[in-house]
């Protein structure tokens, strides 16, 4: 059977496939979607999504449970895990559905394919659609979106375990765990610690490294350590896990080379979340002059093409950070050079995030680590959360507002570790955005008594960076 012919191909119906589907159909190509699992990536289906609506009954118990210093008297919240689940699952189902209403009904020119890819030829693929049952596309236009998965390190004795990782845990836990063992601090395993532990679960971290978030700033980590183990959070740091073992009665346990020696932690379940790996291993790129980097990521220039001509390779399947607001801005290059004559590339563009903690981590630009290892002089300010009107008024004190700035009195970044920690790095994105200096932030006429409120008070102690 011939191949069957199409303007584009796009492997991967993720959070940049998707999209650009939408787009290139809108501009009248032919597009052929295909997609291996759900619609809607590893965002919508075991990722963004599902964690913050799990996160979100996880706030409301706390809210509840400590109503209390508010002066609101409330009985002990009960957690009614199974409707928890629910919830998400209804959200994600409800995604999902309006996914496939938008490709499949409201759009013409998208033919969703639902199967496994792999290349034979540069431009060719073969799709496997069921045991037996394949079919071949072509196109001059292919568009690799296939994501990422857990990783799972090779441990003695983990394979057998029975261990959940963050895809496993979204897709398919029932029953609540009574004491969730967490292998990596860094933000996916920080969030379900919290998650967990405020909806009735004790939570161990174990880490290799000496301090949760270990990328960012010591001084940023450690008041992060500080409000997870405050709420109950057991932190294993700097500990090596050597083995894995589940007994009859159902625990497991995991052995630990720690600072101060073997340790043996006992837990109902373990969650293994040290880092993704690329879906690259049976995508026959050896069909195609598609290169990979030592990890196993696509090699894209700052365009996004690939090796081959015509080829490229969109969101976390192409290496560096992996967001759903970077993979969309990989689409909207990708769009903007096939469709507008544009000409945005991948360098120089900011990285927002957010760690959705309460207190939320939100991060932009340079931490002070990266301004020192770069040589870049910065001056820094660093505000406690327990000044802020808002803050005090609410009950939310934890944390801190730290900005770095440059010679030229413009941000070179931001630290925002409190209540709307997110929203309020995004007001410094905004302003590093629009190169406003920070005297023009500090002296703005800003609603009063609201959390923007930071970015009149955050210089108010600039000090030269160490
Ligand atoms: C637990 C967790 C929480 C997260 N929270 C956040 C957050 O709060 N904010 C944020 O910005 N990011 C978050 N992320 C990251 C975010 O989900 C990803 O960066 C983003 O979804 C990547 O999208 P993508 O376009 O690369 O592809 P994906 O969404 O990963 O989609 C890839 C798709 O390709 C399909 N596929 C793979 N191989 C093939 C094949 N051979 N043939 C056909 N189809 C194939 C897969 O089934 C999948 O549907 C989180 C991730 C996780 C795991």
């Amino acid at each position: 059977m011939p191949a069957e012919s199409f303007d584009a191909i796009i492997i991967g119906a993720g959070q940049a496939g998707t999209p650009l589907a939408y787009a290139l159909a809108e501009a009248g190509r032919r597009v052929a979607f295909v997609e291996s699992d759900h619609l809607g990536g590893s965002c919508i289906n075991y990722g963004c999504a599902p964690t913050k609506a799990l996160l979100a009954s996880a706030q409301r118990a706390h809210h509840v449970r400590t109503a209390g210093e508010l002066g609101i008297k409330a009985p002990e919240p009960v957690v009614d895990f199974a409707a928890v689940i629910e919830r998400m699952h209804t959200l994600r189902q409800n995604s999902r559905d309006s996914l496939h209403r938008k490709l499949t009904v409201d759009r013409d020119g998208i033919s969703v394919i639902r199967g496994r890819a792999s290349f034979t030829a540069p431009h060719t693929l073969e799709i496997a659609l069921a045991p037996g049952k394949t079919q071949q596309l072509t196109a001059p236009l292919i568009f690799i979106n296939t994501g990422t998965k857990a990783s799972v390190p090779d441990i003695e004795g983990l394979a057998d375990s029975g261990y959940l990782t963050s895809d496993s845990l979204l897709l398919g836990l029932k029953e609540q765990p009574e004491h969730l063992i967490i292998m990596g601090g860094s933000y996916i395993g920080v969030e379900f610690s919290q998650m967990f532990c405020r909806l009735g679960t004790r939570v161990t971290i174990i880490d290799t490294k000496p301090r949760l978030m270990a990328r960012e700033d010591p001084d940023v980590s450690h008041p992060l350590e500080a409000v997870l183990e405050k709420a109950g959070v057991e932190l294993v740091l700097g500990a090596e896990t050597r083995r894995v073992s589940r007994a009859a009665d159902g625990s497991i346990t995991v052995m630990v080379a720690a600072k101060d020696g073997e340790r043996r932690l006992r837990g109902s379940h373990l969650l293994v979340a040290v880092g993704r790996e690329p879906n690259t291993q049976d995508l026959g790129l050896e069909h195609t002059g598609v290169t990979l980097d030592e990890d196993g990521y696509i090699e894209v220039n700052e365009h996004l093409q690939t090796g081959t001509r015509g080829v490229y390779a969109l969101g976390d399947i192409k290496g560096g950070p992996q967001f759903t607001h970077i993979a969309y801005d990989d689409y909207r290059i990708v769009r903007d050079a096939l469709l507008h004559n544009g000409q945005r590339t991948t360098a120089h563009r900011p990285l927002p995030y957010v760690v959705f903690t309460e207190p939320q981590l939100g991060r932009i630009g340079l931490s002070k680590g990266e301004a020192k290892e770069k040589g870049i002089p910065y001056r820094v300010s660093r505000l406690p959360a327990r000044t802020i009107g808002r803050a005090v008024q609410t009950g939310e004190t934890d944390g801190f507002v730290e900005v770095l700035v440059g010679e030229d009195d413009r941000l070179l970044g931001a630290a925002v570790f409190c209540e709307q920690g997110g929203e309020i790095m995004t007001m410094f994105q905004l302003a590093m955005a629009g190169r406003l200096r920070y005297q023009e932030l500090e002296d703005m006429i800003l609603a009063h008594p609201s959390w923007a409120e930071v970015l009149n008070n955050a210089f108010q102690r600039l000090k030269p960076g160490e």
